[in-house]
């Protein structure tokens, strides 16, 4: 739709139904974090806003239901269509800044059922008038966001180097390794890549807020030696004390992700020097609208931004190339589209290719996307 056309429908554009789509994705293999057993398995929401034109929008939210989400797929179905539904039917997906401030007023830090809605209203705004959304969101600033590799907690340091080996040959340079508890098979790990892989890779750890101070701090100490590019959310999420401390103490950056959810969490990391890097997530932070201010806030105080998702669909990650594509500044390479490598299925046509460790943003209007309603057929937790 050429933009002269589609302005002159702004004034009638409403939302006229909010749809949600419960989904359930298998993972190849078991996902194993630090945190609660291994997951066979994401739960994923789509919501759909129809409008009174026939263009209608996506977003993703995933039911994560670990350190910073309590949310579950019925939580998030009951947010959206008991308590947010009544503040969109009939509003204009152009007043963002509106409809977004009165879901957080209607429920509040309800970020994991918003995002979902603030991504649909945006993929509207791009599909009416006629661009992408990363040219809503400025224009664009890198043709490819580069991804970082995620190697899940591995019974032996074998196994952890085979599949960093085979993460590098896709084209990975930068790799995450999860950890946990126990520190010897940690430092292992990281001395394992290390040692494979040699010196022009970049390697960041992970715990997912699983480490109590003490064990997170010999681990730190341990693995110094090895060059860590950040270390990521070692503690839990209250124990922003001794987030700080550690930073402190030893010489490897940390990267905040669990403990930020708000704007009001960042600039505690900030205002205490937690962190000199923070990670986003799209359904953690509140989709694009909150996650762009979160990005801002860091980068005004210095830090660096890391772009990240829970496993997600084509939909989640679609979200994430279009606000790295109109990001200005260095971003570190952040793990936001690790679904698509992980996951067995997609919802979307034409799902996000993973090219040589990197994906673009989709070129077609607003996120780009069309729902594969086959697909969504065949993982529909409500069919
Ligand atoms: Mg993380």
């Amino acid at each position: 739709m050429a933009a002269s056309n589609a302005l002159n429908t702004l004034p009638g554009l409403r939302i006229t139904r909010v749809e949600s789509i419960p989904l359930r994705i298998p993972f190849k293999s078991l996902h194993k974090i630090a945190s609660g057993p291994a997951r066979p398995s994401v739960d994923v929401l789509l919501v759909r806003l129809h409008t009174d034109q026939g263009v209608s929008g996506i977003g993703e939210t995933q039911a994560w239901r670990r350190h910073g989400s309590s949310e579950t797929i019925a939580s998030l179905h009951a947010a959206i269509h008991e308590h947010f539904a009544p503040q969109l039917e009939g509003k204009s997906p152009f007043d963002i800044a509106s409809l977004m401030r009165a879901l957080d007023e209607t429920i509040y830090h309800s970020y994991y059922a918003q995002a979902a809605i603030a991504d649909a209203m945006v993929d509207i705004q791009g599909k009416v008038l006629g661009v992408p959304a990363y040219t809503l969101l400025g224009g664009k600033c890198r043709e490819r966001v580069p991804m970082c590799g995620l190697i899940s907690i591995k019974p032996s340091r074998e196994e952890t180097l085979a599949d960093a080996q085979r993460l590098l040959a896709e084209g990975y340079r930068t790799f995450v390794i999860k950890t946990d508890e126990n520190v010897a098979a940690a430092a292992g790990a990281v001395k394992a890549v290390r040692e494979g892989l040699g010196d022009a890779v970049e390697i960041r750890i992970d715990a997912n807020a699983g480490m109590r101070f003490d064990s997170a701090l010999e681990l730190l100490k341990s693995i110094q030696p090895y060059r860590i590019q950040a270390a990521e959310q070692l503690l839990e999420i209250w124990d922003l004390d001794g987030t700080a401390e550690l930073a402190r103490r030893v010489d490897i950056p940390l990267l905040a992700d669990e403990q930020v959810s708000s704007d009001h969490d960042l600039i505690a990391v900030i205002r205490k020097r937690a962190a000199a890097a923070f990670q986003t997530k799209v359904a953690k932070n509140g989709g694009l609208w909150y996650t762009r201010r979160l990005w801002q806030i860091a980068d005004a105080a210095g830090m660096r931004v890391c772009p990240g998702n829970h496993p997600c669909t084509s939909v989640a990650t679609a979200s994430v190339a279009h606000l790295a594509t109109s990001w200005p500044a260095p971003m570190l390479d952040g793990p936001f589209a690790f679904g698509l490598t992980s996951l067995v299925d997609d919802v979307v046509v034409d799902p996000i290719a993973v090219e040589n460790a990197a994906v673009q943003a989709p070129q077609a209007p607003g996120l780009g996307l069309i729902l594969d309603e086959k697909r969504i057929a065949k993982y529909r937790l409500d069919r």
